[in-house]
């Protein structure tokens, strides 16, 4: 199969990220993986590519990768790493970069990122700085790492400091979003994702959210079109608004829909293995929901609908009980004031209007934000 056939099958869906020189595709499809080398052959400028993934991800598609492309004439050499966020470590990147270039990686060798968001961001910092920059190529196997972190350039990795503060801007040349590779993500991980997918209905499309009240649990449950559907009307959403704001200077702000009050969530329960990041905002997008129906922004009725979709998929809703954790409204808004999208010393928060339709603002007095809080907590 060459790529075109590929591209124009109709299993498979393309969505530009129109952004000039640096613009790409995302194929969402079944089996892309294991039609990988054909679709790339085309493309890359050396057929010699550096494949990063992760352990879990190895055992479980590394080789259906690497057959495809040694079917396509391809050489590749592999880097795996453990799985899990300290894998975008500084000490793992020094690692990727010490073996990349002891291997002897040319200028126009692409590096292929064959994984979830952890992979994805440390590959992509490491292709945004090797030899000044080299392409990059976006394989997600997360339902989290198709519908968001593979899409729109932001790559990096964690210092002590705090989460993703050292990185760039460096967009990929290719996104394949093979939905197959789903089918081994376990339930949590794909629930975690899904929080993603139901934030760009709230954000900026009423249709999508209305099309997931009828058909999420699909997507959930493993549904092939259903998540084709869904994948594809996410990085629409996501292209657009980056389109628009590559860089964050202003809308791309909106797809921090519940993340303010969700990385509290997070740094409050030392981003342990009880709270992941998809129920954090999962909760985070109930509590922007509530403060904005308190505020009389949005609709009682709106946010009972909301609330009543995550309820049936078993999004959570509310923070969970957690040994050692001890649920806190003032230490939950001393976490927002430390947030990065503070400025001029009021929270930005993205609020909701009507369901598909948010805006940023920074003028929500902390007081209202404490009394949301202690009301959610409760
Ligand atoms: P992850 O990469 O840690 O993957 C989650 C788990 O699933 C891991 O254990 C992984 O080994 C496993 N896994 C991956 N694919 C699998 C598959 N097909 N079958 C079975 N297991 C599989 O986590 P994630 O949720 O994909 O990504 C989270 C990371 O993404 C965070 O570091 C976050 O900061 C980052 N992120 C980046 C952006 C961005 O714009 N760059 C956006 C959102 C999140
Ligand atoms: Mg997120």
């Amino acid at each position: 199969m060459t790529s075109s056939s590929i591209a124009h099958s109709p299993a498979v869906s393309q969505v530009q990220v129109a952004l000039g020189l640096r613009s790409y595709e995302i194929l969402i499809g079944a089996d892309l993986i294991a039609g990988a080398g054909a679709i790339l052959k085309d493309m890359i400028k050396n057929p010699r590519v550096a494949i990063v993934t992760d352990e879990n991800v190895a055992a479980l598609h590394l080789n259906g990768l690497q057959n495809s492309l040694t079917e396509a004439g391809i050489q590749f050499s592999t880097f795996v790493f453990p799985p899990g966020e300290s894998s975008k470590s500084i000490a793992s990147y020094s690692d990727l970069m010490n073996r990349l270039l002891d291997s002897r990686i040319q200028r126009d060798e692409a590096l292929i990122a064959l994984g979830g968001g952890v992979i994805g961001d440390l590959t992509g910092f490491a292709a945004s700085t090797l030899r000044r920059g080299v392409d990059f190529i976006q394989i997600p196997t997360t339902l989290l790492s198709q519908v968001d972190s593979s899409v729109g350039g932001k790559t990096g990795i964690n210092a002590p400091q705090g989460k993703n503060l050292i990185g760039a801007f460096y967009q990929p040349r290719l996104v394949l979003a093979d939905i197959s590779a789903l089918d081994t993500l376990p339930p949590r991980e794909v629930l975690a994702g899904y929080a993603e997918v139901v934030k760009y209905g709230l954000l900026g499309d009423y249709e999508i959210f209305e099309w997931l009240e009828l058909n999420g649990k699909k997507v959930i449950e493993g549904d092939a079109a259903a998540r084709i559907y869904a994948v594809e009307q996410s990085v629409k959403a996501k292209a657009r608004i980056v389109a628009k704001d590559e860089r964050e200077g202003g809308v791309r702000a909106l797809l921090n829909l519940g993340h303010t009050f969700g990385h509290a969530l997070e740094a409050e329960t030392g981003y342990g293995p009880h709270l992941n990041h998809g129920e954090a905002v999962a909760i985070g997008m109930i509590m922007a929901a509530e403060l904005s129906a308190s505020l009389g922004y949005l609709d009682r009725q709106d946010c009972g609908r909301i609330r009543a979709h995550f309820k049936s998929l078993g999004l959570p809703v509310r923070v969970p009980d957690i040994a050692g954790v001890n649920w806190n409204a003032e230490k939950l808004l001393a976490h927002m004031r430390q947030d990065k999208k503070i400025s001029g010393g009021k929270i930005t928060l993205i609020l909701m209007k009507a369901i598909g339709d948010t805006f940023i603002t920074k003028t929500i007095e902390e007081a209202d934000i404490l009394s949301l809080l202690q009301q959610e907590l409760k």
